[in-house]
């Protein structure tokens, strides 16, 4: 290519001279010898051409400046939109991220809504943790939720979800990990047992005979109450994330609400079933019950019998003791009752209004109930109560009545039992009547 355009360069050289070099050297010739005043006035015509070549030589370079100038402002600019764009998809990554996360945190609560008691509420929770932790990281981690006992206040596990090795458990009260977010109600993630200084390495492995290489556990808080915490943990180490850590305690926020919901609603339903006074059933509850049993009953042909029981002249024992004295009373029948009729297999207990008690007895005759009720009465008159540094004593009387013999259905029944202890009081109190 170089010699060629080299030969052609030559070539165009010769050109150049045939066509202006010969007529040019012609016409200075001639020119010369015609009007010496040429060149004076070539020179002016070729200081004017300098000049303007000049004048534009500076507008150019000065176009060229302001064109580099402008490129490096668009290059400039350029990169900024580049590291804008890429922030930008950095931030738009981020927030489908968190948008999934909260979708997943969405389906967890209204999946949790639909449970109502305690049990169903850890079991659905550490289930649903271990598929949203876990499991997507493969199966061989544990979860486990821990709780205070509504009544008790005792730790322990309320519900484990264990991954596919399925190791039992030992530490059922938690071990040291556990105790530690319990009492610092701080979030926790070890990525080593094994060298993580904060713990006692050798006694928590003494624990339980479990591997646990790396764990993350959440307390779970509802304003100043603590109900317990949750807590994965998995044979290797390094196996958790903080992001991880921060999902379990969105995930720990939610179960928070839940439990307590669950607990509250064991607690409204306790109230409603159970009389709070004497902690036996309440009498809805026994209404419910006894036409369950009659139609139960109905169906096997079986007898069914039912007793109810009043206290004898408790308005002056209240008088005479005063209502507190009273209550204490009520209780303390209810305590004999319940204990006398706990060995009676189905036998329901429950306070039918003020101080009359009721029992319904499944599959007993009414000979076999009219015995029962004839022990109770004993059993009531023979107990001591201390009031005041006075020994007191109360009686009861009691009505008999059975399914099918004296009622064929709910209210028959309890209105022969009814009229029974009627007789019972008439008769003079503290005995067991029915017809
Ligand atoms: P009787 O032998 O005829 O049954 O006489 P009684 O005095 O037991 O019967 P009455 O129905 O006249 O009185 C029942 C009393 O029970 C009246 C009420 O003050 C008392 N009472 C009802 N509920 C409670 C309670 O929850 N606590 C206390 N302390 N007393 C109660
Ligand atoms: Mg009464
Ligand atoms: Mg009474």
């Amino acid at each position: 290519m170089i010699p060629l355009l080299k030969k052609r360069s030559s070539e165009q050289v010769l050109y150049f001279l045939a066509l202006f070099g010969f007529p040019l050297a012609f016409f200075f010739h001639f020119a010369i010898k015609q009007d010496p005043r040429f060149f004076i006035n070539l020179a002016a015509a070729l200081f004017c051409l300098i000049l303007y070549f000049f004048y534009w030589g500076k507008r150019l370079s000065a176009y060229q400046a302001e064109h580099n100038f402008k490129s490096q402002d668009i290059f400039e600019s350029r990169n900024l939109v580049t590291a804008e764009i890429a922030a930008e998809t950095k931030a738009i990554a981020a927030l489908e991220d968190k948008i999934a996360l909260l979708a997943k945190l969405k389906d967890l609560t209204e999946l949790l809504g639909q449970c109502l008691y305690t049990l169903d509420t850890s079991k659905m929770l550490t289930n649903e943790a271990h598929r949203l932790i876990a499991a997507g990281k493969g199966s061989e981690a544990t979860v486990i939720l821990y709780l205070f006992h509504a009544k008790t206040g005792e730790f322990g596990i309320s519900s484990s979800q264990k991954g596919l090795n399925r190791v039992s458990i030992k530490s059922k009260q938690g071990d040291a990990f556990d105790r530690w977010v319990v009492k610092t109600l701080q979030p926790l993630l070890v990525e080593d047992s094994r060298g993580d200084y904060r713990f006692d390495v050798e006694k928590i492995a003494g624990e339980d005979s479990r591997v646990v290489g790396s764990l993350i556990s959440v307390p779970l808080v509802v304003g100043q109450r603590t109900l317990g915490i949750l807590r994965v943990d998995h044979p290797r180490e390094k196996f958790f994330t903080t992001d991880d850590l921060r999902f379990l305690a969105a995930i720990a926020d939610l179960a928070a609400v839940a439990v307590e919901n669950a607990q509250l609603y064991e607690r409204a339903e306790q109230l409603a079933i159970f009389d709070g006074l004497t902690n036996l059933y309440q009498r809805r509850y026994l209404m419910g019950r006894i036409a369950q049993e009659i139609s139960r009953h109905v169906r096997r042909q079986e007898s069914l019998a039912f007793l109810m029981m009043d206290l004898d002249k408790f308005k002056d024992y209240n008088d005479r003791f005063g209502h507190v004295a009273g209550d204490i009373v009520l209780k303390t029948a209810a305590m004999a009752m319940t204990d006398y009729f706990s060995h009676i297999p189905g036998s329901l207990v429950a306070r039918y209004g003020g101080e009359e008690f009721c029992v319904l007895l499944p599959d007993c005759s009414k000979t076999k109930a009219a015995e029962l009720a004839e022990g109770l009465r004993e059993k009531i008159a023979g107990q001591t109560i201390f009031l005041r540094r006075e020994r007191t004593r109360v009686t009861i009387s009691i009505g008999v009545a059975a399914f099918p013999q004296d009622g064929r259905d709910k209210d028959e029944l309890i209105a022969q039992a009814d009229q029974s202890l009627y007789r019972a009081k008439e008769q003079g109190r503290n005995r067991v009547c029915y017809v």
